[in-house]
């Protein structure tokens, strides 16, 4: 029984609509012939080698040749085309024609006419040489080049006579294409297309559709739809007496355009009845395959062959668009065209990007920190970002690495450029927020902020005022404008992410800091606000100093002077972000202020707040340094300013509390969430959550209003992970921030990670960079060890994600396996999240 199949295995296949043809075992080129010969197209005799003969071939075995021609009647001529697994697996090209000798040529000629018949013998004498004998094209480089003149060469250059027999041509071009598929270079060439290191390739022999001869002859492309958009659109060339994708290598004099063309003649015009035909093949090709193909077709002597279909090329945005229609016709379902669509891909639709085949002169290479790109001229700090907006200019922001002082250039800028910074660190996650390109990290760069220039890895030099185009999806800084397509968040888009949401079963919120932050994440249809990181409502200048002040306050009075003057702040923007999101919750995080990333760390900035507080600038320095942490990020953060200056916290939980009331006054109700930052100890909780309750009391009091809010804690030390039980009973939810979270379990800095991360993935020791992709493996368990522990004391906890990992597919899908309840992202990663969180749930 085994030796049997094991025969069949290696055996290979007349293509009929019966045969036992598998993608698995024949690839995907046969399966896909397969499906349009079952469509009665009019595909002509094809046979398909699997994979395991295939192998074998390479492997110096030859297969039958007698059954094998046999398939192919008498003067066979014959095409082989590589067919692995998944398509863009690549493999060796196309040979066609093999079986042309002297004496068919003669037979040809009678058939097709002289021409036409030296034309294929040509063909293929050159493409046998080329890729079987390994010879050089450049040896045909003969004036008046004849048959006779090319098998001279060959015989000249190989000592052998050129193999007349179909037998052994054939035998030749089926080993030297198996063997191809095992050469070093295609194999890394697959495997970086996702590939398994074992990917076979299975082969099929197609009997030729001469494109040449007499009567209407020719061959060409088409496909249904344009490439970049997805509209419907009949696209290809044609071109008479030719053979396989000749036309596409055009435009020659001789190319047809497919549909009407002012450029040139048409083959709708001049073989109405071939096109009509094409149109309706295309058709059934659609409705069969449930795919947009795009068709390889020949006319011989005015009757048309279907050699060959492929899913059509086409971009992020067409992908969905097809997606889309192709359910709306009820041609696939719902559920499928939610799958289709690669979530990643997604945000290429949500920000501007480099078209595609633009010519990239690339000067810096970084870490992918936020997508989309932006063409401007290089500034080199805030104010210069601020001065070119205001006159109009876009501009790209180079920073050694950003602060909250850069975070108002940051606003101006079209684009940010580090040269230190990780994946999760300042940069990156603001550049995201604000929906920016940002490429940080580029370690290879040299930034000089005195001289304002640029130092490429390379050696170029870029100054002020240079034009470059910053691509933040792929990490690259390239030299001057380069051609942009525009985002597309369109009806198709919107459409095909409403199904995504009646399919998912985890909650997809945003972390949004702004009332205009909200703005988007409500755009983005967010279930809610997961985190506002409400430091970040301080970035704008005038604030900026205010809540310098009330750090720097020595005395509580001045502090006290200082927070009475952020409460208004905070009280408007809590109330119109409540506004804006109502009845959708909205989880504020307390202050989690690391304190370097809020004192001033240029001369200016020191004058700027030397001035407000009325100081002199060497005292503002002295309290400066006084301020300075060796390690701030394990420093005075989050809930410890909390627990050491509680007036910080009470001022933000009476600002949540007025602006609740006030929206609700409005009709806009809805129950706060205050959540605490940076816990490690039940203990911390328990003082903050007293201190928040007895503010509610006395708003409660002072405006005779009831108040309902519910009080988290974030889980982002390892502490409070395995403390997640203790913790629970004081909190009704849990939000891990998987960003400090993946921090503190590497030991690794956030913002320094960058300058090795690359060097650690590229020699395996990470798979990934755990900022971006969750570690599973130790985060992960930390997480899940914290879920199951906070559950188990409050089996209603609600559990969530609020790092960036919750934006990223796989992460997604392990947040899921826990059973929590939402994850919460960047607004522009929103979508993304909606679309993988559907996924996991079809
Ligand atoms: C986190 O640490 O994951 C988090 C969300 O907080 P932040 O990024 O503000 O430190
Ligand atoms: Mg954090």
């Amino acid at each position: 029984m085994l030796r049997r199949s094991m025969l069949d295995r290696l055996n290979f296949e007349l293509i009929t609509p019966t045969a036992a043809i598998q993608r698995k075992l024949h690839g995907a080129r046969a399966k896909c012939l397969q499906r349009l010969i079952r469509l009665d197209m009019p595909v002509p005799d094809t046979v398909a080698l699997s994979i395991p003969l295939v192998r074998a071939i390479a492997g110096g075995q030859q297969p039958d040749m007698t059954t094998l021609l046999g398939h192919f009647g008498s003067w066979p001529v014959l095409s082989v085309r590589s067919s692995p697994v998944m398509p863009d697996w690549g493999g060796p090209g196309t040979i066609l024609n093999i079986g042309m000798n002297r004496t068919n040529e003669a037979f040809f000629a009678s058939k097709l006419g002289s021409r036409a018949a030296a034309a294929l013998h040509l063909t293929f004498i050159r493409s046998y040489a080329v890729d079987v004998a390994r010879l050089d094209d450049e040896m045909f480089d003969i004036p008046d080049l004849t048959v006779d003149k090319a098998l001279s060469a060959y015989e000249d250059e190989t000592d052998e006579a050129f193999p007349q027999d179909i037998e052994t041509q054939l035998a030749n071009v089926l080993k030297s294409m198996a063997r191809a598929w095992e050469g070093t270079s295609a194999r890394l060439l697959r495997m970086s297309k996702g590939a398994p290191e074992e990917a076979g390739l299975g082969l099929v022999v197609q009997r030729m559709a001469f494109g040449m001869g007499k009567g209407e002859s020719g061959s060409g492309v088409i496909q249904f739809i344009n490439s970049d958009s997805g509209e419907a659109q009949e696209v290809g060339r044609y071109k008479r007496q030719s053979q396989g994708r000749d036309a596409l290598s055009g435009p020659h004099d001789d190319t047809m355009y497919l549909t009407r063309d002012e450029r040139g003649p048409s083959l709708e015009e001049s073989q109405p009845d071939v096109y009509a035909e094409l149109c309706r093949l295309g058709d059934i090709g659609r409705t069969g395959l449930r795919e947009e193909m795009q068709i390889e077709f020949t006319v011989e002597g005015g009757k048309l062959f279907i050699l060959d279909a492929i899913n059509t090329p086409r971009s992020a945005r067409a992908e969905v668009a097809v997606a889309t229609k192709l359910a709306n016709d009820e041609i696939i379902s719902r559920e499928d065209a939610v799958l289709r669509i690669e979530p990643r891909a997604l945000s290429e639709l949500l920000h501007q990007q480099v078209a595609p085949k633009a010519k990239r002169d690339v000067f810096a290479r970084g870490i992918a920190a936020s997508p989309g790109a932006a063409t401007g001229k290089l500034v080199f700090d805030s104010f210069a970002a601020q001065t070119a907006a205001a006159q109009g200019e876009a501009c790209i922001l180079v920073r050694r690495e950003t602060s909250p002082e850069d975070v108002r250039g940051m606003h101006a800028a079209k684009g940010i450029l580090t040269e230190r910074g990780g994946a999760n660190g300042h940069a990156a996650v603001i550049a995201r927020g604000l929906g920016l390109p940002c490429v940080a990290g580029a370690t290879g760069i040299d930034v000089n902020t005195k001289a304002r220039t640029v130092t490429g890895a390379d050696g170029r030099v870029f100054g002020e005022g240079d034009v470059v185009t910053l691509d933040g999806t792929k990490g690259q800084v390239l030299v001057g404008a380069m051609p942009m397509i525009g985002a597309a968040i369109d009806g198709a888009f919107r459409e095909l992410l409403s199904w995504a949401d009646e399919m998912r079963d985890i909650g997809v919120r945003a972390n949004a800091d702004t009332p205009e932050d909200a703005e988007l994440a409500s755009l983005f249809n967010a279930e809610g606000i997961g985190l506002c990181r409400t430091e970040h409502m301080f970035f704008d200048e005038d604030r900026l100093t205010v809540l310098r002040e009330a750090i720097f306050a020595e005395e509580a009075e001045d502090r006290a002077a200082a927070l009475s003057r952020l409460l208004p702040m905070q009280r408007a923007d809590f109330a119109e972000m409540f506004r804006i999101m109502a009845p959708r919750p909205v989880c504020l995080r307390l202050f989690d202020p690391p304190l370097h990333e809020f004192l001033p760390s240029t001369r200016a900035g020191i004058v700027e707040l030397a001035d407000a507080l009325d100081m002199s600038a060497r005292e503002v320095q002295a309290r400066v340094d006084d301020l300075s942490e060796v390690n701030p990020m394990l420093g005075m953060r989050g809930v410890r300013l909390g627990i050491t200056v509680p007036e910080i916290y009470e001022m933000q939980a009476r600002a949540i509390f007025e602006a609740a009331i006030e929206a609700s006054a409005e009709g806009a109700a809805m129950v706060p969430e205050i959540m605490i930052p940076l816990v490690s100890a039940k203990r911390e909780v328990e003082i903050v959550k007293s201190r928040i309750d007895a503010v509610a009391a006395d708003v409660m009091s002072e405006t005779g209003k009831k108040l309902e809010y519910r009080l988290g804690v974030m889980v982002e030390t390892p502490r409070a992970a395995l403390r997640a039980g203790d913790i629970a009973t004081h909190a009704s939810f849990l939000s891990f921030g998987t960003n400090d979270m993946t921090q503190m379990t590497y030991g690794l800095s956030r913002d320094d990670a960058g300058r090795f991360m690359s060097d650690y993935v590229k020699q395996g020791v990470f798979a990934e960079d755990p900022f971006l992709a969750l570690d599973q493996d130790g985060v992960g368990e930390l997480l899940a060890l914290a879920s199951e522990r906070g559950r188990h004391v409050r089996s209603k906890l609600t559990l969530s994600v609020c790092g960036e990992h919750g934006g990223d597919p796989e992460s997604i899908a392990f947040c899921r396996s826990l059973g929590m309840d939402y994850v919460s992202c960047s607004p522009y990663r929103v979508p993304v999240a909606r679309l993988a969180a559907a996924q996991l749930a079809i």
